[in-house]
């Protein structure tokens, strides 16, 4: 068994990996037939890291949520060379000499992927960066991953999962032949792949993968190097890199990728450009976003011709009314497009878009796509577009407020409002309640079993199964996930109560620091607004929300009903050592790593940033220490060094 395992490993990696197989199929075909046959024979017997963990099927129930240990963080964009320029001053200014590493910024999913003792415990997507779905047994199917690394590592690494162009056209012959709908592109065929209860469909949709991150801690001091170390250890990396010591030079790569890019196997919507030097990396840190010491430049918006057929009005959650039309369909930037945004009333006027009027359309990265402008030579229409003056849902009066572009229903029991609200409540980033999507809502509002978002947790499971389609199984799953949404840390509440500007990473920070949503509900605007990361956008709209008589109602109705209202996340105690202190680590340390520094203080109860303002209540300097340090002299900030760190 030790034989044949070894060998079809070694076979695989050079088919999957390498590109150059060794033997026929029919041969490999042959080996691993007779290892199945001892593995049957010898089921206690079954070696971690043989080939059939990567076939056999296993129909999940579900999948679980996964907590990272190190979170995963997304990317600033740039759309153009002044852009990066920006950029390149931002991070010149500290490290005059920086030199950069761009990589192809593959479209796919990231995965984290963690072994223990060298063999792969844990799969995971990424979520919202701190917690993603456990999704073990699908990446086992991706046959590029290592189930077992040449080492017995405890490493955890990071990386793109994708569909290569030519999976991606098989599985849609396939789909189409058997009359299923196609996917729209690699990304969506990826993303709907790992989601797949029945691992035998991952294995035959031929995913694969980069890697290109070590998340926990590296050995490594450059970026390349993590690259050339993850090759050694089995996984696949994209060589097709390149190191710029100028934006010159990076523009040039992106330039040159521009003209390649249709014939690479693989989607890219742009390139990733990092700091090489990962002591700068550490050095320039993260803002709530982002890292400060990578960007990503995506691909310009593809644009096209398509008619105007119609114009749905939609009225949203806060009650504006969004206009979306329905087009002749057009293939845009890999996807076939029927409907783009046409943003606001304001808009429409201003481009004076009619029915049936020829439009240029667009996409850029994730956005959906919008009108661009009128083709004016191809105009069929010669009156102006008809504007709605009542709400197409309740059927009050449309206002539009001078101030704004865009038309609004400022009925509160306007049903179309209610049920966006719902919707969204109920939503991944907000109370991720599974099932209360919005045919749902739809149905339990027609029934009149909800009018706001309070009902839902008045629901019981009688109610439910009075709900068309609804069987004792499907109820009492809904009436279980809903009951589970009790549990939720309150950020997710918080995201939930649909606040204007208060989105996830917001209402983290803010809830961090409040612990309890009456306690951020008395807080005053000074308050809020001197939190890092939040500002006074968002303070504003926070105490102007809580100061209204809705808004305490339906908290207190929230509480009745047994919703959480506190973080439940890791927060030292108030009576921590460094309690709600701002920390600004710079410098060369010598004995602690960075992120062991930073883990240590945010276990003492300390926010640890990377800059140093005026909000920095300390700053821990290592040696060579360099502007940060200056700065927090000038504005008269404590200073520590090490010792002090290690004493604590
Ligand atoms: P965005 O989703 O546009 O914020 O871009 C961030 C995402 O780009 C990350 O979460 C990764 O999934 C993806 N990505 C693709 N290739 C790379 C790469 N070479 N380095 C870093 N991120 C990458
Ligand atoms: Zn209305």
């Amino acid at each position: 068994m030790n034989e044949l395992v070894t060998q079809l490993n070694q076979y695989a990696d050079a088919y999957y990996r390498l590109d150059s197989p060794l033997i026929s199929d029919a041969e490999y075909d042959k080996l691993y037939r007779d290892l199945v046959e001892l593995e049957t024979a010898h089921p206690d017997l079954v070696l971690p890291n043989s080939p059939s963990h990567r076939v056999g099927g296993k129909v999940l129930e579900g999948f679980s949520k996964y907590q990272h240990q190190y979170p995963l963080y997304s990317l600033q964009d740039a759309f153009s060379f002044e852009e990066l320029g920006a950029f390149d001053r931002r991070v010149r200014k500290e490290f005059p000499n920086v030199t950069y590493i761009c990589e192809l910024k593959i479209d796919g999913l990231s995965i984290s992927l963690t072994y223990e003792a060298g063999h792969l415990v844990v799969g995971a997507t990424r979520g919202d960066g701190s917690i993603g779905e456990n999704i073990t047994e699908n990446l086992k199917r991706v046959q590029d991953i290592p189930l077992t690394l040449p080492e017995p590592l405890d490493i955890t690494v990071r990386g793109e999962c994708y569909m290569p162009k030519a999976s991606f056209g098989r599985v849609n012959q396939i789909r189409q032949e058997a009359g299923e709908v196609e996917f729209a592109n690699p990304r969506n065929a990826a993303a709907g792949t790992l989601r797949q209860l029945d691992t035998r469909i991952v294995a035959k949709r031929g995913l694969a993968t980069f890697l290109y991150q070590e998340a926990s801690p590296t050995e490594a001091d450059r970026q390349s190097h993590v690259l050339e170390k993850l090759t050694k250890l089995g996984f696949v990396t994209n060589q097709d890199y390149y190191l710029a010591d100028t934006m010159e030079d990076v523009w040039q790569f992106i330039e040159d990728l521009a003209g390649r890019r249709e014939a690479l196997p693989y989607e890219i919507d742009g390139v990733v450009i990092k700091v090489n030097n990962l002591a700068i990396q550490e050095e320039l840190g993260f803002t709530v976003k982002a890292p400060r010491w990578a960007i990503a430049y995506k691909f310009p918006a593809e644009e096209k011709e398509a008619e105007i057929l119609s114009v749905d009005w939609t009225v949203g959650r806060t009650g504006v009314v969004t206009p979306t039309a329905n087009l002749t369909p057009i293939q845009l930037a890999g996807t076939t497009v029927s409907r783009a945004t046409l943003h606001n009333v304001d808009y429409i006027a201003e481009k004076d878009i009619r029915l049936h009027d020829t439009v240029i359309v667009y996409k850029a990265g994730d956005i959906i796509p919008a009108v661009l402008s009128v083709v004016a030579a191809k105009r069929k229409q010669q009156e102006p577009m008809d504007i709605p003056t009542v709400c197409p849902s309740c059927g009050s009066s449309l206002l539009h407020y001078e101030d704004e572009v865009a038309l609004r229903c400022i009925n509160p029991l306007c049903p179309a409002q209610l049920k966006s609200k719902l919707e969204h409540f109920a939503s991944r980033d907000a109370m991720n309640i599974a099932g209360l999507g919005s045919s749902i809502v739809e149905k339990l509002f027609s029934a009149n079993l909800v009018q706001d978002v309070a009902d839902i947790y008045r629901l019981s499971v009688e109610e439910l199964l009075t709900l068309e389609g609804f069987k004792e199984k499907s109820a009492t799953k809904l009436y279980q996930a809903i009951q589970a949404s009790k549990e939720n840390s309150a950020e997710r509440l918080l995201v939930g109560l649909g606040i204007r500007h208060v989105g996830s990473k917001a209402s983290k920070v803010l809830l961090e620091t409040f612990r309890t949503i009456p306690r951020l509900a008395e807080a005053s605007l000074e308050e809020i607004a001197a939190l890092d990361g939040v500002g006074t956008v968002i303070a504003q709209s926070l105490t102007t929300y809580f100061s209204s008589e809705g808004a305490k109602t339906l908290v207190a109705e929230l509480e009745a009903s047994g919703v959480t209202l506190s973080y439940l996340g890791q927060v030292a105690a108030a009576d921590a050592l460094l309690a709600g202190m701002t920390i600004v680590l710079t410098g060369k340390l010598e004995r602690l790593k960075r992120s062991e520094a930073k883990a240590k203080l945010e276990s003492l109860g300390a926010h640890v940033t990377g800059s140093v303002s005026k909000k920095t209540d300390l700053v821990v300097a290592g040696s060579d220490a360099g502007s940060k340090l200056a700065k927090a002299q000038d504005l008269g900030i404590e200073v520590r060094d090490e010792a002090w760190l290690e004493s604590l």
